[in-house]
């Protein structure tokens, strides 16, 4: 048996990890604090209806593959991955609607019609986020640190890929109109952060929406965990449910990890679980002031009926969508008018539900726990009108008549169900002082062999970005720079 890892989560970071692992011939023990694997990528069943409780998009495929690639495995043995068509459903408070297809001359007809001559816009937007992705893609599977600013590579680096740009600023190069300054920019959302404030190198999120286009896996989300828990499984790791982890220190040569079941003596550990929480609760540190991601109001609805004109991924854009940002990220007030996403992925996949029945799940981003002027509670029945209402306008029917389940998830719910700090559904913001060198690395400052793996840490949030995270943990353990 080789060396024991002791991975601390077993949400898709944590899995990821221990499939690499385990695959390398460590002797892998996953602990989680949870019955079921996944993390915030869970599942909810009530009444027949399965409902994915937290990601829905499926982007950059290709790092998905590189898992099971790296274990000698075939993502197809594990997953069946189909493309989405229309990608997504834009509808603007002024009753407009833009539908972004899979085939982009689709969409640049839709977008002609928004703003004259777009469709040119649209192709150079396409050509400088892929620049940009070509050359940041190779850095999501290598963790940097602030020494790395010395190498000249970087610095250059810098300004290729506008650091120092917002992500709005880059849309308004190509896009005159603020429907699609907002339409190519909501992604940042997603990440937690406001388009304002993100870096315009994040638009590689839209270029990876419009260009290698959006997927779903069969059977829903939560297929994606059980994949990676599988694969752990295969290749001999030992996971452990029920499990919290309580403290994590190195008084000598080995890190103790102490847990409910006892005390696990391991050559190597890596954190999954939150990194703020897990420095705060597990390593009891003091932690900086970090900017947090923002949290999300999310309501899943079984439906008797199926809604009509609505695509898989719908969005739906506040009437005020600068004063929606500013209330969300900077005034930290709860929106009474927000912008909200509506997921229905029975319209793919109607296996989700039972016959004839629909799944909606709404996710509204909401200010996360941290100072909160504002108690969500205050606001949540006069926000659910309101998102019924809209949804009722464009369907149209009576949302109302048709729900047949209802159930919710608040910030609150992160922190007591996940331990993720204030709330904060995508842990930390994507600004430009917590992205890169500045976010925090995968390997512990004081503690050797000690690593992380996760949405927090380097080098981000969202879930292939979250597979590469465990792809460079695997690296550093086995000694190896990165790809
Ligand atoms: C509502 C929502 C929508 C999203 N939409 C998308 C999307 O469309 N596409 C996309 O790519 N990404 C999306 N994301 C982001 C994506 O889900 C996350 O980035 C990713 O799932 C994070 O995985 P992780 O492994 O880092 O952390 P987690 O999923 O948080 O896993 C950490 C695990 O550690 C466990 N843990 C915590 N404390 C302890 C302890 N003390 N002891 C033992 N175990 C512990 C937790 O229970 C959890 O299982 C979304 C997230 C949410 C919540």
């Amino acid at each position: 048996m080789g060396a024991k890892v002791t991975i601390v989560g077993a949400g898709v970071g944590g899995l990821a990890a221990a499939a690499r692992l385990a695959h390398d011939g460590y002797d892998v023990e996953v602990l989680e604090r949870l019955p079921e694997c996944g993390g915030r990528n869970h599942l909810l069943e009530v009444s027949g209806f399965k409902f994915d409780m937290g990601p829905s998009f499926v982007l950059m495929p290709d790092f998905f593959e590189e898992v099971f690639s790296y274990c000698g495995q075939s993502l197809k043995d594990y997953l069946d991955l189909r493309p989405i068509d229309p990608s997504y459903k834009i509808f603007f408070p002024d009753g407009d609607i833009f539908t972004v297809y899979r085939n982009s001359e689709h969409t640049k007809e839709e977008m002609e019609r928004i703003e004259k001559g777009s469709a040119k816009g649209f192709d150079a937007f396409i050509r400088e986020t892929s620049r940009i992705y070509g050359m940041i893609r190779p850095l999501l599977y290598k963790s940097v640190t602030y020494s790395s600013l010395f190498n000249p590579y970087y610095w250059g680096l810098v300004g290729r890929i506008h650091a120092f740009q917002s992500y709005w600023q880059l849309a308004r190069k190509y896009f005159k109109s603020e429907k699609l300054c907002y339409a190519f920019t909501f992604e940042a959302m997603f990440m937690g952060v406001s388009p304002y404030q993100a870096p315009a190198f994040y638009s590689i999120i839209s270029y990876t929406d419009h260009a290698q286009k959006i997927f779903h896996p069969m059977g829903g989300m939560y297929k994606i965990p059980l994949a990676l828990e599988k694969l752990a499984l295969k290749f001999g790791a030992r996971i452990f449910y029920n499990c919290p982890v309580e403290k994590i220190s190195k008084p000598g040569r080995k890190i103790l990890v102490k847990h409910a079941k006892g005390v696990s003596e391991a050559d190597y550990a890596v954190v999954n679980a939150d990194y703020a929480y897990s420095q705060a609760d597990l390593l009891k540190r003091r932690i900086p002031k970090y900017k947090y991601s923002c949290s999300t109001y999310l309501v899943y609805l079984g439906l008797k009926d199926k809604l009509k004109n609505l695509a898989h991924h719908n969005l739906f854009f506040s009437t005020d969508l600068d004063r929606n940002l500013r209330q969300i990220f900077d005034e930290k007030t709860v929106p009474q008018d927000p912008s909200f996403y509506a997921h229905i992925p029975t319209v793919t996949d109607p296996s989700l539900a039972p016959d004839g029945k629909e799944i909606l799940y709404l996710l509204v981003p909401v200010p996360n726990l941290l100072n909160a002027k504002d108690s969500f509670c205050r606001h949540e029945e006069a926000i659910n009108k309101l998102v019924f209402e809209k949804i009722n306008k464009v369907c149209p029917c009576r949302l109302e008549d048709i729900v047949e389940t209802r159930n919710c998830f608040y910030p609150e719910d992160f922190v007591s169900r996940y331990n993720v700090k204030y709330g904060a559904t995508f842990g930390l913001a994507h600004n430009l002082a917590q992205s890169a060198f500045f976010r925090p690395a995968n390997t512990d400052p004081r503690i050797k062999n000690l690593y992380y793996a996760g949405a927090s840490t380097q080098p981000g949030g969202g879930l292939p970005v979250v597979i590469a995270s465990s792809r460079i943990v695997a690296d550093l353990i086995n000694g190896k720079k990165a790809l």
